[in-house]
């Protein structure tokens, strides 16, 4: 099936390449029926490792919007997301993900995110990038100013 916004991102990922900006990843978001924001992987280009298109797609269409979430947008990415970009995804409250290649795809040329997934499932201290916790009493009173804010923006 040919869609026009999958195109764009498709195009995009060959955009990047070619740019020498970052790896081959172009994403689109679109609201109702037209795009919002759009963005290719400038990883290295900008020493950002979160800088990948869907993540700059993200941020560009908050802002265009005014808004934190995008609740009726719909993304349209050129390879399935990594973790990171899952989470800021749902953070973003998008409707729907529209992606083209697979996350094996990415694996085979070298963009392999299955060890993510793999160290979610481990204790913290047993990940490679062992996570220690450290002074929760203390940190519990930011959380507690919050509980109790009234004006709170909540999301
Ligand atoms: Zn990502």
């Amino acid at each position: 099936m040919n869609n026009p916004f999958m195109a764009r991102a498709i195009q995009l990922s060959i955009e990047g390449v070619r740019s020498g900006k970052g790896g081959p990843f172009g994403s689109v978001i679109v609201a109702d029926g037209q795009i919002v924001a759009e963005a290719f992987n400038q990883v290295t280009s900008s020493n950002d490792p979160t800088a990948h298109a869907e993540v700059l797609a993200i941020r560009a269409a908050c802002k265009k919007l005014g808004v934190f979430e995008l609740k009726n947008c719909e993304l349209y990415t050129s390879c399935e997301p990594c973790p990171m970009c899952l989470g800021a995804i749902y953070w973003a409250r998008l409707s729907r993900i529209y992606f083209a290649n697979t996350a094996e795809d990415a694996a085979k040329i070298g963009f392999d995110d299955s060890f993510i997934y793999r160290e979610l499932k481990e204790p913290h201290a047993e990940r490679r990038i062992p996570a220690i916790q450290i002074m929760r009493d203390e940190a519990l009173a930011g959380f507690r100013r919050w509980a109790e804010r009234p004006d709170k923006i909540p999301y």
